[in-house]
């Protein structure tokens, strides 16, 4: 059989990067374990390694404890080969972190958006703040790619915002445009599967296949994780959790629908109830004109106002029963729930928990677990930062990388 130069060529990338992955995921190894690992012959993992260790992507550390014989020289990935930049687009700011090949942050910047943007300026917006980074940090030549995550319905494989309601833009074109600026590859995604990119890898994910991570605040988002991959869909907008439908022909919600678990879940129904009853409540220290956002209705239930108690278990309430739904058509071994406020797990999780727990699956010795996320405030460009890690060495990308350097 005739075998193109070029399919050669791809074999030996595709060897290459299961070595490097084989170093990434198991610091000091050796020689011998990878090539039983990858079921690759010694001699092919040896010529791989020689050519690693001379582009210092891998480096050599001490030798193992002698097993009799020659004692094996052990190798690590070096994460400081390269950079890569997560960003989070948020609704009056950019968060930007530079992190190093294993995901540590090594720092951190944050820029303002203009009270009204448009996709030109978000775009001149991370321009600016990927070249203040660069320059800073003097990564000029190690930079090796760029994750975006944002609110919305996202292109993965184009890396477009196709819409976001956030922040009211349309059709942005951000992979091409910040490709062709810094000649990375650039990768975008919704924000809450970026974060469930961050559990997956750094949080309470970790020893999950399948999970999924719910965040709540001033809306409901979802990223779905089945067998260690994220769950897109097939438009790329698998997850929107917070518009399914809980009653029908019910309250209007912002996507335009009526009755969505949103519209009864998220802050503005929980300050609505509060606005509707405080005269119900003698003595309730809650006034019209506060601005009752979630983090504010969780400081007054702190104090023991009772309007905030009940607005917030009346929220876990409805939260539950959209879990519930969630138990039985995923069966996860997890559900992760991540907030923007953080008193959750004392005014809401007990609410949940009695509700999930009639789920389908109760009989299972194996019971799902209900659990609050404890990643830190990062997360999200952490996990944009990820995205942007995994698919360098999810393909020979990261040559291609190298080479527009
Ligand atoms: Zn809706």
């Amino acid at each position: 059989m005739k075998v193109r130069n070029g399919s050669k060529r791809f074999i030996k990338d595709i060897n290459r990067t299961q070595v490097i992955n084989e170093i990434r995921k198991n610091e000091g190894i050796s020689r011998t374990d990878i090539s039983k690992n990858l079921k690759l012959g010694l001699s092919t993992i040896t010529n791989i390694i020689e050519e690693l260790i001379n582009e210092e992507l891998v480096y050599e550390i001490g030798e193992d404890i002698s097993t009799g014989g020659r004692k094996p020289v052990l190798l690590n990935f070096n994460k400081n080969y390269g950079n890569v930049i997560g960003i989070k687009i948020e609704e009056h700011k950019i968060l930007v972190s530079l992190t190093n090949l294993k995901g540590e942050i090594l720092f951190n910047l944050k820029a303002n958006l203009t009270e009204k943007i448009s996709g030109n300026i978000l775009i001149d917006t991370i321009k600016k703040a990927v070249y203040e980074i660069i320059k800073v940090n003097n990564i000029k030549n190690k930079l090796m790619g760029i994750g975006i995550a944002v609110s919305g319905l996202v292109d993965q494989k184009e890396g477009k915002l196709i819409y976001s309601g956030l922040l009211s833009i349309e059709n942005v074109e951000l992979s091409k445009e910040l490709e062709n600026e810094f000649g990375v590859p650039v990768y975008v995604d919704n924000d809450v599967n970026v974060y469930s990119l961050a559990e997956l890898y750094y949080g309470k994910g970790k020893n999950r296949d399948n999970f999924v991570v719910i965040t709540y605040g001033t809306g409901i988002g979802c990223g779905i994780v089945i067998d260690r991959k994220i769950y897109y869909g097939e438009l790329g907008g698998a997850g929107e959790f917070g518009h399914m439908v809980i009653l029908p022909e019910g309250r209007m919600c912002e996507c335009g629908a009526k009755g969505c678990l949103e519209a009864y879940a998220a802050e503005n129904a929980m300050r609505q109830y509060i606005l509707e009853n405080i005269s119900k409540y003698e003595g309730c220290k809650i006034n019209y004109i506060d601005n009752l956002t979630i983090n504010r209705i969780e400081e007054y239930a702190s104090n023991g106002e009772k309007l905030a108690i009940d607005a917030l278990a009346l929220s876990a309430r409805w939260l539950g029963y959209g879990i519930l739904s969630l138990i039985n058509l995923l069966n996860p071994a997890t559900i992760i729930l991540a907030s923007e406020g953080m008193k959750m797990q004392k005014f809401m999780l007990p609410t949940i928990k009695e509700i999930v727990k009639n789920n389908f699956f109760r009989k299972h010795p194996k019971q799902i677990e209900i659990v609050v996320s404890e990643m830190e405030n990062e997360a999200w460009q952490l996990g944009a930062a990820t995205l942007a890690i995994s698919k360098i060495f999810e393909l020979k990308l990261y040559e291609e990388a190298k080479k527009s350097l």
